[in-house]
């Protein structure tokens, strides 16, 4: 079953410090007022502009194989092809900020607006990472209020363009999703319109299925080694509620 999810602004907004951090400048620097005044300004365009949507739709492990392959471009070694047959439940998803928002991060290029530009780029992108989180959230407690999960799993996204996923997995995904009802679609280098968008397949399961080493084929690529703060994230979260 396919379910639409309209997110209050507030609950997917990222905060200031990480939108800071994400420009390069860290929680505990001293950040000058013109910067202040900039992201201020950023945020209110971005609440007046923004419409945070997502869809989920569940997926059986059979047909996740179907997709997941997508056109034969993925690493032998990525990361969901060793995650996703450990999971107790799957579904995949797309979320995205609305095309407003993207409109306006162009028109302040265009109008040579570099600065206000960048920090509404880095506030929206901010966002849309944090959805994903959000509509993993959402898909969690769907499973506990259905019994088929309890709130000691955990419930992450994982994205093509990723960890060995190719970007052009995603044409297979949205086939499956059909994320149009929601406004995104792909375009022929399979970049998601708007532009401020996340897709990817939500794993369900305990703590083991999400934690691995991150040596894989890619990795010595890869910039910002994301998993391994989440990973980190993670195993905080089962500490504090053992
Ligand atoms: S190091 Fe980078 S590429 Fe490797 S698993 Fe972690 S996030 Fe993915």
């Amino acid at each position: 079953m396919k379910r639409i999810i309209h997110f209050e602004l507030e609950e997917v907004r990222a905060p200031r410090e990480a939108v800071l951090d994400h420009q390069g400048i860290p929680e505990d620097a001293e950040v000058p007022h013109r910067i202040l005044a900039l992201y201020d300004d950023a945020a209110s365009q971005f609440a007046s502009l923004a419409r945070p949507r997502g869809m989920i739709a569940e997926i059986s492990e059979a047909e996740f194989r179907e997709v997941f392959p997508g056109e034969g471009n993925n690493a032998d070694d990525a990361v969901v092809a060793n995650v996703f047959p450990k999971a107790d439940h799957l579904a995949l998803f797309a979320a995205t900020m609305g095309g407003e928002v993207s409109e306006a991060i162009a028109d302040h290029f265009d109008k040579n607006e570099f600065a206000l530009g960048v920090m509404l780029d880095a506030v929206a992108s901010m966002t849309a990472d944090r959805t994903s989180e959000v509509i993993a959230d959402h898909y969690h407690a769907q499973l506990i209020a259905e019994e088929r999960a309890t709130p000691a799993h955990h419930v992450l996204g994982y994205s093509p363009g990723y960890c060995g996923w190719h970007i052009t997995g995603q044409r297979k995904l949205f086939a499956y999703l059909t994320p149009d009802k929601i406004g995104i679609s792909l375009n022929a280098s399979c970049l998601m319109n708007p532009l401020k968008s996340v897709s990817g397949v939500l794993v369900s399961g305990s703590i083991d299925v999400h934690v691995f080493k991150a040596g894989y084929s890619y990795c010595p690529q890869c910039r910002n080694a994301t998993c391994l703060s989440r990973m980190e994230r993670l195993m905080a979260s089962e500490r504090g509620s053992a």
